[in-house]
Formats: structure tokens, C-alpha cells, sequence
């Protein structure tokens, strides 16, 4: 079973908002830090046994927890920001303005669902997009994951990208930071740019990556 993006909820209306109102003075909650650097042992149990594996184990595995890596990942950061209730939602549609952009990249693993072969790429790309509405006391962060095709089968297809839990857990603390950065007065939050090790063997594609084609991969990070 491969794990497949949920179809966007459309935010509420509220937070789709063009008129997000600029950040005057934003709000420091005292108990709010950045996300320095993560430590395997400070992972939860349910992800950590995910970790160990190698390259050839991960597929069903990886896949089948990978949701639950995200969001469970996710709301462990973001519960920080009390009161404010912030939610991650996958999209295929971008929002447009009013809100902030955050690129980042990770190694990924890709397994052709037609023919099966798979392989690994350092140039697996997510794009964050966030806003917090302060009068809902709610904020959003949207992404995206870019997917590639496979060079077997060049059938136009985009396989989805596989995310290790480790990998998952680096951009979700650099999102977190990031936000911090806009909304909770962080100072040059730490951005995490170590890649999980191994070099993969195949050189980047840019005729069958969804990300080259949308012209959004040449930098690894870009924050605005
Ligand atoms: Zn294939
Ligand atoms: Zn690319």
C-alpha cells in the first residue's frame, strides 16, 4: 500500500483569507524555544523504530507510517505554540497571497507502482506554505511533496516521494522555526541542512522531476 496525499480540505474562509493583517508585535510566549538539533534519542518510540531500517526494508513500512509520522511530528511542535491551534494539511493547490513560503529538501526514496523499480533521490523537494490568523487564534501550514518519474517506464507520471521519519522530522522542526521566525519574535532559528547519508547512485533528472518541471528546484532552501 503506498501512502497517497488526502485529497486538500478547503481551508476556512477565514484563514483563505487575502487581508492577513501584517505582523506588528508579535506575540512571545516565554515557553516557546527553537528547534535546536534532534537527537535520535529525543525522537518518540514511534518513530524511532522506524529509523534502523535500510534503504531496500523501507517501502510497505515507511509508507503505511508515514502520515503518521507528519502529523504526529507536527503537532508534537506545534502544540508550543499554545493557544494558537496550528494544523498541517497536504495540497495540490498552492494557496496564493498573504502567505509565507517555505522551501526545503530532503533525501527521499521513490518505487515505480508500474514496474516496481525503485530508487533514491538527495533531491526530494517540499514546499510549506503558512499564515496564522490571529483573530481565530488558528493558524495553517499547507504542503506539498514533489514527486518523479520513473526513468524505466518516462510513462508522465509522478510517483510520490517516500520520506524517511528522519527526514520528516528535520523540515517539520525547520518549518517550526521558520514559523517562529514570522510569528513568535525566534531570532535566526537554526536551519537544519544535513541529508540522511548515502549518496545515490543515479544523477538528478530534471526531465522526470515535478519539481524541475514547475521550476522550483534549483535552490535546496528558499524562505519568504
Ligand atoms: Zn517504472
Ligand atoms: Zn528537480
Amino acid at each position: 500500500m503506498i501512502y497517497t496525499l488526502t485529497q486538500p480540505m478547503s481551508p476556512s474562509p477565514g484563514l483563505h483569507s487575502a487581508g492577513v493583517s501584517p505582523v506588528v508585535s508579535p506575540v512571545v510566549s516565554p515557553n516557546v524555544s527553537p528547534v535546536t538539533t534532534v537527537s535520535p534519542m529525543s525522537l518518540t518510540p514511534g518513530i524511532m523504530h522506524l529509523i534502523n531500517y535500510g534503504d531496500k526494508d523501507l517501502g510497505l513500512l515507511l509508507s503505511q507510517r508515514m502520515e503518521l509520522v507528519w502529523h504526529g511530528e507536527f503537532e508534537r511542535l506545534f502544540a508550543q505554540y499554545f493557544p494558537h491551534s496550528w494544523q498541517l494539511i497536504p495540497t495540490f493547490n498552492p494557496p496564493t497571497d498573504g502567505w509565507r513560503i517555505f522551501k526545503d529538501s530532503a533525501k527521499v526514496r521513490f518505487s515505480c507502482q508500474d514496474c516496481g523499480h525503485g530508487w533514491t533521490s538527495m533531491k526530494g523537494r517540499v514546499i510549506f506554505w503558512f499564515n496564522l490568523n490571529y483573530g481565530a487564534n488558528s493558524g495553517l501550514v499547507m504542503f506539498k511533496l514533489y514527486g518523479q518519474q520513473c526513468q524505466r517506464c518516462k510513462n508522465g507520471k509522478y510517483e510520490h516521494a517516500m520520506w524517511y521519519p528522519e527526514e520528516v522530522v528535520k523540515v517539520l522542526g525547520n518549518v517550526y522555526n521558520r514559523v517562529g521566525q514570522i510569528y513568535y519574535g525566534f531570532v535566526r532559528p537554526p536551519l537544519r541542512i544535513d541529508r540522511r547519508a548515502g549518496k545515490p547512485r543515479n544523477q538528478h533528472n530534471a526531465e522526470l522531476c515535478q519539481a524541475c518541471k514547475d521550476g522550483l528546484c534549483r535552490e535546496e532552501w528558499s524562505f519568504s
